[in-house]
């Protein structure tokens, strides 16, 4: 039987059986997968620690090549992310990435774009100390997650006219199209019936996300405002296209 190694992010854990317990992965190669962990409820365990929600992790799993339950036979910590099951704000905000992961995409699907803003998005979270930023890496990835399963919004210029929104607007306001999935100039709003509207500088802030790597994401400062206008926009547009309730977002928003 092929034996795998890949790098993954602990997702979630299920008991089964007496002694066993299912984890739920996301990893590099292969995407989300699930294994099952002999004896992993044992404290004795091999496993022991290892099968916790959000670690980046090494593992080595066997199976057939199109089974949907894998053999884990090791995992060890790439980075063990030990400080967000100890903070609820931070726990909570993991808890919603876990879900957009599995909203977002099927079993077997890899796609290396999403497991790299996930696995920025929790290393990130894991460090930050700051609790008014959290919000912002969630904000963040979200964009980062929605353009890496094919819902990349049009910040860069109008969604409408596709003239570039500097040019063919005003500095004072601008505005999201949800539908259309991009900000829309001044001279098109009119037209937008569904447009939530922002500040000039909040949709240029927008912009800038979408040409910021996860790794330069801390130096971007989103002042409260931007936060507020932004945020709304984003879930609009993440619940117009994943047409899936995220539930957890009540334990923080
Ligand atoms: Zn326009």
């Amino acid at each position: 039987m092929p034996v795998f190694r890949d790098e993954a992010i602990t997702l979630r854990h299920i008991n089964f059986a007496e002694a066993d317990r299912i984890v739920s992965f996301f990893s590099k190669k292969r995407g989300i997968l699930k294994a099952i962990a002999k004896g992993g409820r044992k404290l004795k365990s091999r496993f022991a620690g290892r099968l916790e929600p959000f670690h980046h992790v090494e593992i080595v799993y066997f199976g057939k090549e199109n089974t949907t339950l894998f053999n884990l036979n090791s995992v060890e910590f790439g980075n063990a992310r030990k400080n967000i099951a100890s903070d609820l704000e931070k726990y909570s905000r993991a808890c919603y990435l876990t879900e957009m992961i599995a909203s977002g995409l099927r079993e077997g699907d890899a796609n290396l774009p999403a497991f790299e803003a996930a696995n920025a998005a929790f290393e990130w979270l894991d460090g930050e100390t700051s609790p008014t930023a959290l919000d912002w890496i969630v904000r963040f990835f979200d964009l980062k997650f929605l353009a890496s399963i094919g819902y990349r919004p049009t910040l860069d210029v109008c969604v409408s006219c596709r003239k570039p929104l500097l040019q063919n607007g005003g500095d004072t306001e601008a505005a999201f199209d949800v539908s259309k999935g991009g900000l829309v100039c001044p001279a098109c709003r009119p037209k937008s019936k569904s447009a939530l509207v922002m500040s000039a500088g909040s949709a240029k802030f927008m912009g800038r996300i979408a040409t910021t790597a996860f790794d330069k994401a801390n130096r971007l400062k989103p002042s409260a405002r931007m936060m507020q206008e932004i945020s709304r926009s984003i879930i609009a547009f993440r619940n117009s296209r994943l047409q899936a309730t995220i539930k957890s977002e009540r334990f923080f928003a």
